[in-house]
């Protein structure tokens, strides 16, 4: 398996910053965001009632129900609770998955640019990957494209809205369109909706909704509520794929036991309680005006609209790997090269980097100032 380029690119920046170098770091999707203080004190008092044990393998009863109310609340989505599991997180959720649903040769579709960790998991339990290239200049989803990777029988695709890397977010249309195909050629939507609540233009409405029989969602609250250190995902599945919920949770079962029972609790109280939602105003409010800082500095270097989680993919005059290296040499700004977050095979994407707008707005704007002037001193 090949070493995550996020994580890689980490260590490069973290040497600098012992050298005492000050460093703009936009190439990491970690939210600067705390948990809301509402789930850190149900966690809290999670330890107090010693709530330390095992949990179901599947997750904590309450917490299944907590995101089966959500969906049906937020998106009018039914999901039965025994079709939920809770797992370590969203990266463990996709591993669970695919551990469970890959058989030996079986064809994954993964749009080009993609988040890292699809196809490596796919390949790590013996499939492969369909790479399917976005639109090069606006990015969007190309339905002819698809179709002709549907042609070969792939057994699912990965569908990232809002998406990470781009900051992209699919139109209600494209949504539509995607999954009437997926329908037509009988292929499981893998829907990883992690930053369903960050969305600054509309409310997210899921995929789900347009192939609800063939859906899952994968998602959990390392975005929504600034806890990936908690580690709770969560994995939503339609009545007619129940065994491979029941199959995902004994995976747990046998691999983990059970998920960390304090996180859980507090999840649930992030769900749960009201108090929740001042905070989470607070936060999509800040990262909403991050987000116009970004279209009003590079905006015309992306060829499409922000809409959604907290990247941007903008262009760059020369290929994007030599791009960020100088970026950080000359100008400290550090961001991820697409070339690392796409197959590389067609190399569509050698020239734009990531960037994610995860700092306070005065170093973010120092940062874009340095992007945009290094940018022009090459254009
Ligand atoms: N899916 C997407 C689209 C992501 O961006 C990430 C994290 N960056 C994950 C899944 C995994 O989240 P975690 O690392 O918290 O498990």
């Amino acid at each position: 398996m090949a070493e995550s380029p996020t994580l890689s690119l980490l260590a490069r920046v973290e040497a600098l910053k012992a050298k005492g170098e000050k460093i703009f770091e936009f190439h990491i999707g970690e939210p600067d965001f705390t948990i809301p203080p509402n789930v850190a004190e149900a966690i809290k008092r999670a330890l107090d009632q010693e709530k330390t044990g095992y949990t179901h393998q599947a997750g904590l009863p309450q917490l299944r129900e907590a995101v089966a109310h959500y969906y049906l609340s937020e998106q009018g989505l039914t999901f039965a609770p025994s079709n939920i599991v809770v797992t370590s997180g969203p990266k463990d959720t996709i591993f669970k998955l695919m551990g469970t649903i890959v058989d030996k040769d079986d064809k994954f579709v993964v749009f080009d640019p993609h988040w890292e960790s699809y196809g490596e998991q796919v390949q790590f339990f013996g499939g492969s990957n369909i790479f399917v290239p976005r639109d090069k200049d606006n990015l969007s989803y190309r339905l002819d494209a698809l179709e002709d990777a549907f042609k070969q029988g792939p057994k699912a695709m990965f569908m990232t809205d809002p998406d990470n890397p781009t900051g992209y977010k699919a139109g209600e249309e494209e949504l539509k369109g995607i999954a009437q195909l997926a329908r037509r050629y009988n292929v499981l939507i893998l829907a990883d909706e992690i930053y369903w609540l960050h969305c600054y233009d509309s409310k997210f409405r899921s995929i789900a909704h347009y192939y609800p029989e063939g859906t899952i969602i994968l998602s959990g609250a390392s975005k929504a509520w600034a806890a990936t250190g908690l580690r709770i995902g969560f994995a939503l599945f339609p009545e007619t794929l129940k065994n491979v919920a029941d199959q995902v949770a004994k995976v747990t079962g046998q691999a983990s036991s059970s998920v960390n029972t304090p996180s859980q609790y507090g999840i649930v109280d992030a769900i749960m309680n009201p108090e929740t939602e001042a905070w989470e105003k607070e936060m999509i409010g800040e990262f909403g005006k991050r987000r116009d800082l970004v279209s009003e500095y590079i905006g015309h270097l992306l060829g499409y609209e922000l809409g959604g989680a907290f990247y941007a993919a903008p262009k760059t005059p020369i290929n994007a790997k030599a791009f960020s290296e100088r970026l950080l040499r000359e100008e400290g700004v550090s961001v991820l090269p697409l070339t690392e977050l796409s197959s590389g095979r067609h190399n569509f994407f050698d020239n734009r980097v990531r960037l994610a707008y995860v700092t306070d707005r005065e170093t973010l704007t120092e940062g874009l100032r340095r992007y945009k002037r290094f940018t022009e001193g090459l254009g």
